[in-house]
């Protein structure tokens, strides 16, 4: 698919619902809800709508293998402080293509792309860096932890782990 083929898909659509494009809803999360999910392509659409939630309902952050070390956190403590969130879900899922990574290959491919060793050497460990895990119900259950005991995260905030199966559309609570 090319860039042209989404702005002529985005012209139609105007065409077709003008009206309902015009629609203004506030910035506020109407539930008080933020999301942190996986950015996995079989959750997209799927995941919000078989939880019933709408546009301007809640705030979806998504990341490879729902992982939150870096500015995730930082958009989860924003939308708490800025938006008046106070329930955070963290929602993982199986088969994720985060766990178990193979570094070392990916290492081969970025030499291979052109990257220069120093600079992937300079990233670290990649497993580290890149937050990969075992097991996808432990890596929630993990990242609850860390945001449950995170020092800017006022102790009001409801934080809750999920799992949801991207086969079937069931949710399961896991924390
Ligand atoms: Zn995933």
């Amino acid at each position: 698919m090319k860039f042209d083929e989404l702005l002529e898909n985005n012209k139609k659509y105007l065409q077709d619902n003008g009206e309902i494009c015009k629609s203004k809803i506030p910035k506020y999360p109407r539930k008080r809800m933020a999301i942190l999910t996986c950015m996995d392509t079989r959750l997209t659409f799927q995941l919000e709508k078989s939880l019933g939630l709408k546009r301007g309902d809640s705030i979806i952050l998504k990341t490879a293998g729902n992982n939150m070390r870096g500015q995730e956190v930082r958009s989860l403590i924003a939308a708490i402080y800025t938006l008046k969130v106070d329930k955070i879900m963290v929602i993982g899922h199986p088969d994720c293509g985060m766990a178990n990574l193979d570094v070392e290959n990916i290492r081969d491919r970025m030499i291979s792309r052109g990257v220069k060793k120093e600079d992937i050497d300079k990233l670290g460990d990649l497993e580290y860096w890149f937050e990969t895990f075992c097991d996808t119900k432990d890596n929630v259950l993990d990242n609850v932890k860390m945001l449950k005991e995170h020092p800017l995260i006022p102790n009001d905030v409801k934080i809750g782990g999920f799992y949801f199966n991207q086969d079937t559309s069931e949710l399961f609570k896991l924390c």
